[in-house]
């Protein structure tokens, strides 16, 4: 008796997901044509608007282009948006890093939840690799925080997690807010749904976070009670390791150079791979097993044009300390720092180079390295 009633309650269950899913099929079709065309259109408005602004020697009309122009912008992100959700935003994925996006926006997550609400990671650096447009991924990670500080309107915290399950990597954005009620979750992909005052949410937030995840491949869900709060899951297809690098050396030669490299890394193994990675691309390296060591080497062996040091080092002087001290001593040479784990939360604060994730590829260590140096040639 019990398993028969179970059993019904499940099949209305995946019956009601099947419907939501064909319902937002369906609204999705809808949107994307209306946006498809929309966005036409305003290409060619802010198109013919920034031209006038330019031409027009009229002061007051240039103020009309120019308004002209901005209304255009602001209605292309919002058809963006819908393109978003409905599956049709052209996308550029890449293989990244399921933790790399989120270090690199911790600094704006936490000004943008307030000074009320903690953000708390917990990152997991085996979370894994996947394909993914990066800059849309962060997009969603934003959305998805400011509805989970939307439900905590006297504060608390939200907790940003990564981990590998299966054949997935997982994203989780938790909070212990208001939480949502069947109907609500029932609804909440829906574009322009909202249960915000007038003025407050768009109700696009979600609609896009799931168009995104679908196009990538990926799925979401949403546990959410009232009361409880609510745990929304991105899941995205893992890269398999040898995907990785396969993936990544197709689109392109490695970024190269021949400047004066300083690497600090207690980890001997580690040590040599950052080296022959940097030798192979043509740098001049140095190697330092800690801290100490490299601010010896830098003072004692002529000018250097970059510091790439771990985090986590025997000794007295730890990778932070060791980039606030090359920042007071030598202003203008760049430091990168890297590491595993823990102490990821940290970096972001204290290098304003984006800090790489262990494991990194040879790609990513090379590209952050041009990044960093040639920010210092402008
Ligand atoms: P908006 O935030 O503009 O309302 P969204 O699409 O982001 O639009 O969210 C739709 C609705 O889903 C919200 O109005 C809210 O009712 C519900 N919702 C989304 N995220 C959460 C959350 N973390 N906690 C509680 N309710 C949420
Ligand atoms: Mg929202």
């Amino acid at each position: 008796m019990v398993g028969g009633l179970r059993d019904v309650t499940e099949t209305r269950l995946k019956e009601a997901k099947r419907l939501q899913a064909q319902r937002l099929e369906a609204i999705g079709q809808l949107t994307g044509g209306v946006a498809h065309d929309f966005n036409n259109l305003l290409t060619v408005l802010i198109g013919t608007a920034e031209t006038l602004a330019d031409e027009v020697s009229d002061p007051r009309l240039s103020a009309v282009a120019q308004l002209n122009h901005k209304a255009s912008r602001q209605g292309a992100a919002l058809t963006r948006q819908l393109l978003t959700f409905a599956g049709r935003q052209p996308l550029e994925p890449a293989a990244l890093n399921v933790n790399g996006p989120i270090l690199a926006m911790e600094g704006l997550l936490s000004s943008a939840l307030g000074e009320t609400i903690v953000l708390n990671l917990q990152l997991d650096p085996a979370a894994g690799h996947m394909r993914a447009d990066a800059a849309q991924l962060e997009a969603c990670i934003v959305n998805l925080c400011i509805n989970a500080r939307d439900a905590m309107p006297d504060g608390g915290s939200v907790t940003i997690s990564t981990e590998q399950s299966a054949s997935d990597a997982v994203v989780r954005i938790s909070d212990k807010g208001v939480g949502m009620d069947a109907e609500t979750r029932a609804k909440a992909f829906e574009p322009f749904f909202t249960t915000k005052p007038f003025g407050k949410g768009s109700g696009l937030g979600l609609s896009m976070v799931y168009g995104f995840v679908r196009q990538s491949g990926g799925r979401i869900e949403i546990e959410s009670e009232p009361g409880k709060g609510t745990i929304v899951s991105l899941y995205f297809p893992r890269l398999a390791q040898t995907e990785i690098p396969a993936e990544t050396s197709s689109n392109g030669k490695l970024d190269r150079g021949s400047e004066r490299i300083l690497i600090v890394e207690d980890d001997p193994m580690v040590r040599e791979f950052a080296e022959g990675t940097l030798l192979s691309l043509g740098y001049c390296v140095t190697c330092a097993a800690d801290a100490t060591e490299a601010l010896r080497k830098l003072e004692t062996e002529g000018s250097f044009d970059l510091v790439f040091s771990d985090v986590v080092m025997p000794g007295a002087i730890d990778g932070h300390a060791l980039a606030g001290e090359v920042m007071k001593q030598y202003p203008l040479l760049p430091v990168i720092l890297t590491t595993g784990y823990a102490d990821v939360e940290r970096i972001s604060a204290d290098s304003k180079f984006r800090p790489l994730v262990k494991p990194y590829s040879r790609r990513q260590l090379a590209e952050a390295l041009r990044e960093a140096i040639d920010s210092r040639d402008h």
